[in-house]
């Protein structure tokens, strides 16, 4: 028996959409930018799907982009709007300003490193409070006549918490109205809350979204960024597909099912999450009752999908190793970070202590881990940790 339970890292893909997506392959194919016959139909199939996506998010279609995952998302954003401002001089002369939350994924703070280090942009790290949460007010305060972006992340992918981004959205809002700015503009990577979350840009205040299509059942490589304003330039240049701002053949295949994929999760949004809420809860409650375990931000809002543990005095590479060995897939942190030795600059930055952040373990389920799965990691977990500790 294997068991996954790291469907934060990605999630298998859904079986349901692979009939639609190998039937298209066979039917139609052509570059979507031709002008032939061919690439008129890959063309029409692309703006469906554009259509689709702008209708979820209660968006116009000329303003999502496809691209190949949130990694590129976040660096075009950053790096784009960056670079524009400085180009077109939009708040002046002097260096534009980032306020970026500091447990955001490693493309959003590298890319922001990387700006401050090349002296392109100056950086305002935010950190949450203890419980995980971020106080918009403090958000807001941090601001200065050269911001032009905020970026705080929906669904934290190591912890699960959800930030209140729609309050960000509207403390934001009164702040510009009060001063007449346009800038700055409101970014969110939702990548890990598009699943169990609806996500309006309208009605959220919310001008910039990022996120990845393998999370929530669609193929690596695929994702899509909706952005209100145009004012970034684009990381990849060259044929000028995607309205110039992200040159490059469009994978309209993965584009597909992606689409397919989220239109499916839109329709069964609120019972899937209850379901979901329910397994977890199931999880939980058995991690309790392990002496020595314990359920890291449980009291503040969480995504029905992430549950991060600490076992008391083992650490977490020894525990992924022995659960690895018996075919079970957990994470130590996010996937990316799991190669590296470090500890969690995330879990640092949510003031964990590092003792604590060397026992965490992420445990990620979706609907299809059965309560089998369930009942039998716990069952494995807890004799793994009886018995290390009995050594
Ligand atoms: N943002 C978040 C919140 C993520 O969880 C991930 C994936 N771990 C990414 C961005 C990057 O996604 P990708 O690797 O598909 O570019």
């Amino acid at each position: 028996m294997t068991i996954y339970l790291d469907n934060a890292g990605t999630k298998k893909p859904d079986e349901k959409i692979a009939g639609d997506y190998l039937n298209l392959i066979k039917k139609s194919y052509g570059n979507s930018s031709s002008l032939h016959s061919h690439g008129r139909e890959m063309s029409k199939i692309l703006e469906n799907c554009r259509e689709k996506i702008a209708c979820l998010f209660s968006v116009e279609p000329d303003i999502v982009y496809f691209n190949s995952g949130a990694s590129e998302g976040n660096n075009t954003i950053l790096k784009g709007m960056v670079d524009y401002a400085l180009f077109y001089k939009t708040i002046g002369k002097k260096l534009p300003h980032l306020i970026i939350s500091s447990i955001e994924h490693p493309s959003i703070i590298e890319s922001a490193k990387i700006l401050h280090n090349h002296k392109r942009a100056e950086v305002t790290f935010i950190h949450p409070e203890k419980d995980g949460l971020f106080k918009p007010e403090k958000i807001i305060d941090s601001i200065k006549a050269e911001t032009i972006l905020i970026s705080v992340g929906f669904v934290n992918n190591e912890t699960g918490v959800v930030q209140d981004v729609k309050k960000i959205g509207r403390e934001l809002k009164k702040y510009k109205s009060s001063i007449g700015a346009k800038y700055p503009y409101l970014h969110t990577d939702i990548t890990q809350a598009i699943e169990y979350n609806t996500i309006n840009l309208e009605r959220d205040l919310i001008d910039i979204v990022t996120f990845s299509g393998h999370k929530f059942g669609s193929l690596p490589g695929t994702g899509v960024l909706i952005s209100k304003t145009d004012k970034f330039f684009p990381l990849i240049s060259g044929g000028g597909q995607e309205m110039d701002k992200r040159s490059g053949t469009v994978d309209v295949y993965g584009i597909y099912y992606l689409v397919k994929v989220l239109e499916n999760i839109a329709q069964k949004r609120i019972k899937n999450t209850k379901i979901l809420q329910h397994k977890k809860g199931k999880l939980e409650q058995g991690i309790e009752k392990i002496e020595g375990a314990k359920i890291l931000f449980k009291n503040s809002p969480r995504s029905p999908h992430i549950s991060l543990i600490a076992l008391k005095n083992i650490e977490h590479q020894n525990l992924f190793v022995i659960l690895d060995k018996q075919k079970i897939s957990v994470s130590i942190g996010s996937a990316c970070a799991s190669k590296s030795q470090k500890i969690s600059y995330v879990l640092k930055n949510m003031q964990v202590d590092a003792k604590t952040i060397r026992e965490t373990l992420r445990i990620s389920i979706a609907l299809a881990t059965s309560n089998n799965e369930i009942e039998a990691f716990l069952k494995i977990l807890a004799k793994i940790y009886a018995d290390y500790q009995g050594r």
